[in-house]
């Protein structure tokens, strides 16, 4: 079985492969390491290998991890925390006061009490709005004609830092489907940014089964956990 550093070698080449590919340069891709489910070690083990942002789904688990890790800072810097999972407006605080970025934000009570709530001794929150890119009944997320509202409100907050959008697309297997809900959200940024006067850049969208798809339709923040870790074990 490949190491935890092998694979996470492989998803660089396939970022860069990909950005080959689309005529844009690596830098442009961020590679946010999706440590859900697994414990401390295996994270340490991807910062050994050079990652220093990790992306955690559930709220709990997520501030246990920081606590556990929180001596971790080294000259390469201190881990970077992204909350990428559902945050209900009744758990913000801790969100607010540990996490570094929030991509699911999708309701404005939940972006004013992490404004309200973000030590002011802290650098800005970076958020992103989580978009229902492919429109499925189940999903979290806004509609994409429900952002701009937010997006709007949201940028006029203080002590938090209105970066992009989020998605995750329902699942396709051939690539033109894959790229489809990517490219609708990277034309909604672009629509945002330049109706509202915003400046807004990062485009949260592309996992493992689909990082090349997004690559393609401009994502700045790729969000892999598979492809590093190997299937998710949730007893
Ligand atoms: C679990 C998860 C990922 C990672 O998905 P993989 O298919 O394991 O790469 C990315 N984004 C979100 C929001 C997730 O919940």
């Amino acid at each position: 079985m490949a190491t935890i550093a092998e694979n996470i070698q492989e998803q660089h080449e396939r970022i860069a492969a990909a950005c080959a590919q689309a005529g844009r340069a690596v830098q442009s891709v961020t590679l946010l390491v999706v440590s859900k489910t697994q414990p401390p070690a295996a994270i340490a083990e991807a910062f050994a290998a050079g990652e220093h942002r990790f992306g955690e789904n559930y709220v709990q688990e997520g501030l246990d991890k920081i606590a556990a890790l929180s001596a971790i800072n080294t000259p390469r810097g201190q881990l970077e925390w992204h909350l990428i999972g559902p945050l209900q407006s009744n758990k913000t605080r801790p969100v607010a006061e540990n996490f570094d970025w929030v991509h699911s934000v999708d309701r404005l009570k939940t972006a004013q009490r992490l404004a309200e709530q973000r030590p002011a001794e802290l650098p800005p929150l970076n958020i992103c709005l989580q978009v229902n890119i492919s429109g499925e009944a189940s999903k979290s997320g806004l509609l994409p004609g429900e952002v701009a509202a937010l997006a709007l409100a949201v940028s006029a907050l203080p002590r938090l830092c209105l970066r992009g959008l989020m998605a995750i697309p329902e699942p396709a297997a051939d690539f033109e489907s894959q790229r489809r809900p990517h490219r609708a959200l990277a034309s909604l940024l672009a629509e945002l940014n330049q109706s509202l006067g915003l400046t807004m850049d990062t485009l949260s969208m592309g996992m493992s089964a689909d990082l090349e798809a997004a690559i393609a339709e401009g994502a700045t923040l790729v969000r892999i956990g598979t492809a590093i870790f190997g299937a998710r074990n949730y007893t």
